[in-house]
C-alpha cells in the first residue's frame, strides 16, 4: 500500500486506478453512497407504512415516564405488550436485569426446551462484486476466488454427511456471473441427497458503497 492511501480502510496495490478512485470515493463521500432506505429501480414497491409508524413510535418514546411498577407488571405478564416493551427498555428496568434474565431463560426454554443445533455451513462460491469493508470477500479485495464444481459440491457434501451432520447451510457472496440462480438450484439438488435440511445465505447487497451493511436473502427446505 503506498502512502497516500494509508487513511484507507482496506487497499490493493493491484486495483485499476479507476476502481481504486472509486473506492476511495465511496470511503470518504456519504453522498456517492446508496441509500438502503430508498426503493431502487427494478424493485418492487411494497407501500408499507411501517417504517413510518416504527420512527413515529422512537420519537414518542420517553423512557423516563416508566417506574418501577412498571417494570413489575411487565415482568408478571404472560407476554409483552408494546408498553410493557418499553418500561422494559426504560432506565428503571435496570435494578431488574436478574429478574428479565430469568424471565428470557424461563421463556426461551419454553420454546426451544434444552435443544442444542449444530450444522455445517459451507461456501460453495467467493466471488461477490460488493463491497463490505467488514468482508474478507469484498470485491476490492485481491484474494484467490473459487467457484466449487458441481463435482466438488458433491465431494465436499458427502465428507461433511459422513460425520453425522444433518443440516448444511450453504452460502455464497453476490455475483450474478458467478453464483446465479441456476447455480444455487443445481447445488440445493445435490444437498438434497445428503442432507434433512438445507439452509442458503446469498448475500443482495446491489449496490456499492462502504457502510458495511449486508442484507442477505436466508431460504430453509
Ligand atoms: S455482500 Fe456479503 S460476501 Fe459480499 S462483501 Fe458483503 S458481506 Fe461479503
Amino acid at each position: 500500500m503506498n502512502e497516500e492511501n494509508q487513511v484507507y480502510f482496506v487497499d490493493s496495490d493491484q486495483l485499476p486506478p479507476a476502481a481504486l478512485e472509486r473506492k476511495h470515493r465511496l470511503e470518504q463521500d456519504p453522498s456517492f453512497r446508496t441509500n438502503h432506505m430508498e426503493y431502487m429501480k427494478g424493485m418492487q414497491i411494497i407501500g408499507s407504512d411501517i417504517k413510518e409508524k416504527v420512527l413515529k413510535a422512537m420519537d414518542a418514546y420517553d423512557y423516563d415516564v416508566y417506574t418501577a411498577a412498571d417494570v413489575e407488571r411487565a415482568l408478571s405478564n404472560e407476554s409483552c405488550s408494546i408498553e410493557d416493551f418499553k418500561a422494559l427498555l426504560s432506565p428503571a428496568a435496570a435494578p431488574y436485569l436478574e429478574q428479565m434474565a430469568r424471565k428470557a431463560e424461563e421463556i426461551t426454554k419454553n420454546h426451544f426446551g434444552n435443544t442444542v443445533y449444530i450444522f455445517t455451513p459451507l461456501y460453495i462460491a467467493n466471488y461477490c462484486q460488493n463491497y463490505c469493508i467488514y468482508c474478507g470477500f469484498n470485491c476490492y479485495n485481491n484474494i484467490r476466488r473459487k467457484k466449487l464444481s458441481f463435482e466438488e459440491i458433491e465431494h465436499e457434501m458427502q465428507v461433511i454427511a459422513k460425520t453425522g451432520m444433518e443440516e448444511i447451510l450453504m452460502l455464497t457472496g453476490e455475483s450474478r456471473a458467478y453464483s446465479d440462480v441456476h447455480y444455487i438450484g443445481e447445488a440445493v439438488k445435490i444437498a438434497k441427497k445428503y442432507f434433512k435440511k438445507i439452509s442458503g445465505l446469498r448475500s443482495i447487497r446491489s449496490m456499492s458503497m462502504s457502510t458495511g451493511i449486508c442484507t442477505s436473502v436466508v431460504w430453509t427446505m
